[in-house]
């Protein structure tokens, strides 16, 4: 279990709190969506999970010890962080030693590191671009590629920061049902998005942040079950909820959901 405890953060010693007494706690397995307005604090929230950041106030705990202290490399032992911008984090001249960097420096030689490079490049479909230069590829194909670095290391936790935007669809498709299958191994996939399409048909839990606190934390389902709800914090209505609403005694629920996503995929 990964947990923010009571965490304040300020960028400047007397600037002010872009989160405050935030607790979240992330377990086995989820598919969890951080959302809220621009600006509220989803970067800077999955910047403090995996060590970019330090709390002000507050701990970041991981299975009960005190991890605050640890920066993002001692961090990336259990957490992957897939940029919105994933070629700021890609520096190595082909695909196969970027996604070889971070084992390697776990200390993986010889057939161990080739095993898990080739094996996380299968994983994520970049198998045909090991030989490619990383920053060359599209932002998708990066994207994946990050994901690889992060898989080829073990990691139990991944953060992606607004994977789908300005993916088209069959990019998008490939990213869900990669998060699904990360997922289904057990791996804790934090989501920050603004797709509310995705939050409703593939994500377990929502995280709404809103006026530097967590205004909400539960399934999309009870967001959206009630008008008005998601929509003071800014948040979009899925298309499969809108049609729900529109269609007269249908109230929303997950069939809907699952039946809409289908038809539109
Ligand atoms: P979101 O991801 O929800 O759009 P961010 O976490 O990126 O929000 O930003 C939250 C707030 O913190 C914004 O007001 C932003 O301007 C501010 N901020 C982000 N990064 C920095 C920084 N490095 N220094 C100072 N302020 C920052």
């Amino acid at each position: 279990m990964l947990e923010l405890q009571n965490v304040s953060f300020r960028y400047t010693p007397r600037g002010n709190n872009i989160l405050s007494h935030f607790s979240a706690s992330f377990g086995e397995g989820e598919l969890v969506a951080v959302t809220g307005r621009n600006g509220s604090g989803k970067t800077t929230m999955t910047r403090i999970l995996v060590g970019l950041e330090k709390p002000s106030e507050g701990i970041v705990s991981y299975e009960g010890n005190d991890i605050s202290a640890e920066d993002a490399s001692a961090r990336s032992r259990f957490i992957g962080y897939v940029f919105q911008q994933p070629d700021r984090q890609m520096f190595m001249p082909t695909v196969r030693e970027e996604v070889a960097f971070g084992p390697r420096m776990q200390g993986l030689t010889g057939k161990e590191l080739d095993d898990a490079v080739e094996n996380a490049m299968r994983a994520v479909d970049v198998a045909e671009e090991a030989d490619r230069y990383p920053r060359s590829l599209p932002r998708g194909t990066q994207q994946r590629v990050a994901i690889a670095s992060a898989i080829a290391m073990n990691i139990r936790y991944l953060i992606l920061d607004e994977p789908t935007s300005g993916q088209d669809g069959n990019e998008k498709k490939r990213l869900i049902s990669l998060m699904n299958a990360l997922r289904k191994q057990g791996i804790t996939v934090i989501l920050v998005t603004h797709d509310m399409d995705i939050v409703a048909s593939d994500c377990s839990r929502v995280i709404v942040i809103a006026d530097h606190e967590k205004a909400y934390d539960g399934t999309p389902e009870n967001l959206f079950a009630s008008e008005g709800k998601a929509e003071q914090w800014g948040l979009a209505v899925p298309s499969s909820v809108a049609l729900g609403r529109a269609l007269p005694g249908s109230p929303y629920c997950k069939d809907m959901v699952s039946f809409c996503n289908a038809y539109m995929k």
